[in-house]
C-alpha cells in the first residue's frame, strides 16, 4: 500500500523517506479520524443519559 510522507521542514508531500527538495526527513501525516472533543462530548452525553436513567427520569 502506497503511503505519502510529508517533509518536516518544507512541508512538501513526497513518497520518499527523505525530502527530495530539501533533504530533510519526512513523516507520515496522520489525519485524525475523529475529534477528541467530539469523543468526550459523546462520553459526557452518555454519562448524562445514565444519570437520568438512575434517577428514573427517562
Ligand atoms: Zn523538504
Amino acid at each position: 500500500m502506497k503511503h505519502i510522507n510529508k517533509c518536516t521542514q518544507c512541508l512538501t508531500y513526497t513518497l520518499k523517506d527523505i525530502c527530495q527538495k530539501c533533504g530533510a526527513k519526512t513523516i507520515q501525516p496522520k489525519p485524525p479520524k475523529y475529534s477528541p472533543e467530539d469523543k468526550y462530548g459523546q462520553y459526557r452525553r452518555e454519562e448524562k443519559k445514565q444519570e437520568f436513567k438512575d434517577k428514573g427520569l427517562i
